[in-house]
């Protein structure tokens, strides 16, 4: 059966190009009827970050790209599910140590005790010469006894893999068919670094086996590195995975997508209000579609339709127009209670609306939230569009709005409308819409002559919601106060 895993290293935040990795590699998972696994790369003790694990499992978590076995957080501790742990790389040492072991003994690996002075040095000397800086092999024929002797006596060393020399490594990759790299271009790279850490390299090829990963599906910066973790597989005569890497995702320059060119973590996004169901549908379809080239798919149906032979093998383009459409979409069609709890927030963050006033206000904040989801992109707009039925004040959005008010007519029209308003018995849809017939009636002014002014008066722009749906959010007594207001 079908295995596959998504290895993050906690870094903090789950950058937008993991997310859609995370959910290829799901995706072919439940497509194939297969399992799907997280593993945490947390070998390099440089990087660690406090709550890293907790927030990328929270993130994986809202996207809906949730793991078979793994890490999960239970009562907020971190649990592991599964037979095959643990999945915290930092929790496997012994295993690695106990492997390491192996390729010692077997001459695929040796002790190096060179400081990183003289690694400097020769790097610096190679660079002069426009060479690639790549390890000179000076401690790859130290006996093991005397290595082993000098570790014993507390020589600080790491421990490297030995290369075969000029040899060609080949590989398939189920995306871009056969590549193959000469050992030349490859560095004797180190599998233990001084701290009795493993590196990404050596615990990556341990950690695939035997947790019996069948396909590793990843980005293609780590096409480089296959060949070594080939030779790995060879040295310890295991069966070796297949292979697929992903192209990168690309910002509207062509360069990758990067923190510095503005969101690229999966938090941001939701912070802004884009819905999981969004994010997911839209990132996976930068570097992949379905046969039918359908755009808008959920979860279900992109597991039935997912395939590598429709990746490309360019790198896609992170497009923010096509998110904010497919969210949108979503918007749309999303439960409106689901919307105005969402919304809610940023109504209060914007002051809009107190912490305390929140559960009597929800109503009413739902019908606006009701009449916004035609309207925004994603959920941080609604501050910005909600404004408008605040306050009593109205502002009056162009010259045009202005010279609408000051038609002849408009003064007599907002009267009446004013006082059909201080009269009606409530301010509700039907009021709304039979209040515009009985002015048409009795003024004569009809169609644009008296949609419009009201409009403007009330809102103080030209376009926007239905109007009788203002009326109701307005109520009563701010309709009353707006008007006079406009008037003056
Ligand atoms: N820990 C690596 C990363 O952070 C995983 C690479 C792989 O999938 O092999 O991207």
């Amino acid at each position: 059966t079908v295995r596959v895993r998504f290895a993050p290293s906690p870094t903090g935040y789950v950058h937008i190009g993991s997310l859609r990795t995370a959910l290829y590699n799901y995706l072919f998972a439940k497509n194939q009827g297969g399992k799907y696994i997280l593993r945490i790369e947390d070998t390099d003790r440089t990087r660690y970050v406090e709550g890293a694990i907790e927030n990328m499992l929270k993130a994986m978590e809202w996207a809906g790209v949730v793991h078979d076995e793994g890490p999960f957080i239970e009562n907020d501790e971190i649990v592991q599910r599964g037979d095959r742990g643990p999945y915290i790389q930092s929790e496997r040492l012994d295993i690695y140590h106990k492997y390491i072991e192996n390729l010692l003994e077997s001459g695929h690996a040796y002790y190096c005790f060179c400081s990183k002075d003289r690694l400097d040095k020769i790097r610096e000397q190679q660079r002069a010469q426009g060479l690639t800086p790549r390890y000179d092999g000076h401690c790859r024929n130290i006996p093991l006894e005397e290595a082993r002797r000098r570790v014993e006596a507390g020589e600080p060393h790491v421990i490297r893999l030995k290369l075969p020399e000029d040899t060609d490594v080949t590989f398939t990759d189920l995306v871009r068919g056969e590549v193959t790299m000469n050992t030349r271009d490859l560095d004797d790279q180190v599998l233990i670094k001084t701290d009795g850490f493993p590196t990404y390299h050596f615990a990556v090829v341990i950690d695939d086996h035997f947790m019996g990963i069948t396909h590793i599906i990843r980005g293609e910066e780590w096409l480089s590195s296959t060949p070594k973790h080939i030779i790995l597989y060879d040295a310890f005569g295991w069966e070796k995975p297949k292979y697929v890497h992903l192209p990168n995702i690309l910002n509207a320059e062509k360069k990758k997508l990067s923190k510095r060119h503005g969101d690229v973590a999966v938090e941001d996004f939701r912070k802004k209000g884009y819905l999981p169901e969004a994010l997911v549908n839209y990132i996976a379809l930068v570097g992949w579609s379905p046969d039918d080239n359908e755009e808008i798919m959920d979860m279900d149906e992109m597991i039935e339709k997912f395939s590598f032979d429709r990746v490309s093998k360019s790198g896609g383009v992170f497009d923010v127009d096509k998110l904010n459409w497919v969210n949108s979409h979503y918007i749309k069609k999303a439960d409106l209670d689901r919307l105005t709890n969402l919304c809610i927030p940023y109504l209060v963050e914007a002051g809009l609306i107190k912490e305390d006033e929140k559960d009597e206000k929800y109503d009413w904040v739902k019908r606006i939230v009701n009449t916004a989801k035609e309207r925004i992109e994603y959920l941080a707009q609604i501050s910005d569009y909600a404004k408008r039925f605040f306050g009593e004040e109205v502002k009056l959005e162009s010259e045009d709005v202005k010279e609408v008010l000051n038609e002849e007519h408009v003064s007599k029209l907002l009267n009446i409308f004013k006082e059909k308003v201080s009269e009606a018995e409530e301010i509700n849809n039907e009021f709304g819409k039979k209040v515009f017939k009985t002015i048409q009636k009795e003024t004569g002014i009809k169609g644009k002559k008296l949609y419009m002014p009201i409009r403007a008066a009330l809102t103080g722009q030209l376009h926007g919601p239905d109007i009788d749906e203002v009326i109701v959010i307005l109520g009563r007594e701010n309709i009353i106060k707006r008007v006079e207001f406009v008037k003056n």
